[in-house]
């Protein structure tokens, strides 16, 4: 009969690792219980589910590339009273992901934006969508370096296999004709088909200054606003708060 370091090595030959590593303890517990074989098997698929599932998650969040980890539960909705947590939870069931709808938090420095953006972004990914985080300036840097090389279609359809683009700080600086036409293509290969959340310091009225050609800025804008829920946040920053009290 084929030992159980043998029949480990089977498993992951399958690429049944988790199954493989945990394998020697579940034949104990089963013998231990008298477990039915029905049973066994069950837990066999259910180890491996569970395990790929965890290692899923762990890489989706390493793609995501968030700068920090923000979580709605650790949001002060006592502070930033122009928005309610209600209305952030009622984004949390990810309709706004399957019906290809943009968020987008609008407001001063210091009042919320990225913390609420990471958070729902991360929210996605824990209920198994992909998200992608990159600011503005990082985004337009990137599809530049792909346009000089002739591979900005490449890097557009790359952005696309994530359900979510989360880009954050819009507005805070100028950029070129070139820059502002490839932001563009991508918001045209995103519109319908991906969602975004969006954090800019700018009234939409205003999108046309950084964006310099308000013959981009207004296609640009157009399609950002068509399907979305728009957040204009407001009050002190929590930033100069904190500080204040320290
Ligand atoms: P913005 O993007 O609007 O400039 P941030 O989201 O970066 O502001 O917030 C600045 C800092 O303050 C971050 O560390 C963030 O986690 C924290 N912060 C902002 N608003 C709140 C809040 N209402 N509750 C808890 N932390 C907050
Ligand atoms: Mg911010």
């Amino acid at each position: 009969m084929t030992s159980i370091d043998q029949l480990a090595a089977a498993y992951r030959a399958l690429r049944c690792h988790h199954i493989a590593a945990g394998l020697p303890a579940l034949l104990a517990q089963a013998e231990a219980n008298e477990l039915s074989y029905l049973h066994l098997a069950e837990q066999l698929v259910e180890l491996e589910r569970q395990g790929r599932a965890r290692n899923r998650l762990a890489l989706n969040l390493t793609k995501a590339g968030f700068p920090a980890i923000k979580r709605l539960e650790e949001f002060d909705f006592r502070h930033q009273t122009t928005i309610t947590k209600r209305q952030i939870n009622q984004l949390l069931d990810f309709r706004f992901l399957d019906e290809r709808a943009n968020l987008v938090f609008i407001g001063p420095p210091g009042v919320g934006k990225t913390h609420l953006a990471i958070a729902i972004a991360l929210k996605a990914v824990e209920a198994g969508y992909k998200a992608l985080f990159t600011t503005a300036l990082t985004l337009v840097e990137a599809l530049e370096i792909a346009e000089l090389k002739g591979e900005l279609k490449r890097k557009i359809a790359s952005l696309l296999k994530f359900d979510l683009l989360v880009i954050d700080e819009l507005g805070y600086l100028p950029m070129n004709r070139q820059g502002a036409y490839n932001l563009f293509q991508l918001i045209n290969g995103l519109y319908e088909f991906r969602s975004v959340i969006l954090t800019t310091n700018k009234d939409f009225t205003n999108w046309g200054e950084f964006l310099r050609e308000d013959a981009v800025a207004v296609p640009i804008v157009d399609r950002l606003i068509h399907h979305s829920h728009v957040f204009m946040l407001g009050g002190e920053s929590y930033r100069l708060k904190r500080k204040i009290a320290n």
